[in-house]
């Protein structure tokens, strides 16, 4: 039955493919994806030959109008991004919003992904947590986005790129306060894969202490504003009580 299966892929180690998702990609009519190269190449690598078709931010429209008449001819069409999983800091979600408004199915399958990785193993401290991924790229629209999730409880979860990544963590610093734990996940599931938590005014020197600690792809995992203790909460409840008494 014709359907488009939004299909999550690995996000460096190929052994992360999920069974359904080699079994979705090799029972599809055809493949969209991001990057056809890319994805060709990750297909050869699981043996899997399917016709490709592009859908990228340039084409969105067209390619979407496309797979909804290969759907409507009752075709079952995956999607898959560059790596990990497609709408998570990648494009699918125009291509889901259109094939939904034609009224046709959408499936997910569940797999790898860089937020979910590097949440893994944060440890407690990111239990809650809001995913921002990547930030503006000019400094000032950078600084205004860091100050404006100062005051957020729930651990903020950024995707950076290598040259970014030293600038990024000293701006977080001074944005959110120098105490904050940092996680910063480089490479996950590939050979060079390093995590390290610091309090992040050590992240910047942490990082450049050694070149390599600045290459790869990373995610960046900082620890939220501690929440006002309770104790503070009655204390001001009480003057607050003591204002109104005194003011009858
Ligand atoms: N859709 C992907 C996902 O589900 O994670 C994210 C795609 S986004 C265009 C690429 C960014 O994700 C990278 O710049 C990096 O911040 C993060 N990323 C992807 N793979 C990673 C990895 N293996 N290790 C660390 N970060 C990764």
């Amino acid at each position: 039955e014709a359907a488009l299966f939004i299909v999550a892929t690995p996000i460096g180690n190929l052994a992360d493919i999920g069974v359904r998702a080699l079994y979705v990609l090799s029972l599809v009519d055809r493949i969209a994806a991001e990057d056809t190269r890319n994805t060709q190449h990750m297909l050869t690598r699981y043996d899997i030959d399917k016709p490709v078709l592009a859908v990228h931010e340039h084409n969105e429209h067209e390619a979407a109008a496309r797979v909804i008449e290969h759907l409507r001819a009752g075709e079952r069409v995956a999607y898959v991004s560059d790596a990990g999983t497609p709408g998570i800091s990648d494009p699918g979600a125009r291509l889901v919003d259109a094939v939904r408004a034609a009224n046709l199915p959408v499936i997910p399958l569940p797999g790898a992904s860089a937020v979910t990785t590097a949440l893994s193993v944060a440890g407690a401290w990111a239990q809650t947590f809001t995913f921002i991924g990547f930030l503006p790229t000019k400094a000032r629209q950078r600084d205004d986005a860091i100050r404006a999730l100062a005051s957020s409880e729930p651990a903020l979860v950024f995707y950076e790129a290598p040259h970014r990544v030293v600038d990024t963590v000293r701006a977080l610093a001074q944005g959110l306060g120098a105490e904050r734990k940092i996680l910063i996940a480089r490479e996950l599931t590939k050979l060079h894969e390093a995590l390290h938590v610091c309090p992040l005014a050590e992240g910047p020197a942490f990082l450049e202490a050694d070149p390599n600690r600045q290459r790869g792809e990373f995610v960046l995992v900082v620890e939220g504003r501690a929440p006002d203790r309770d104790g503070d909460d009655a204390h001001l409840h009480d003057t607050l009580l003591v204002t109104l008494l005194d003011a009858l």
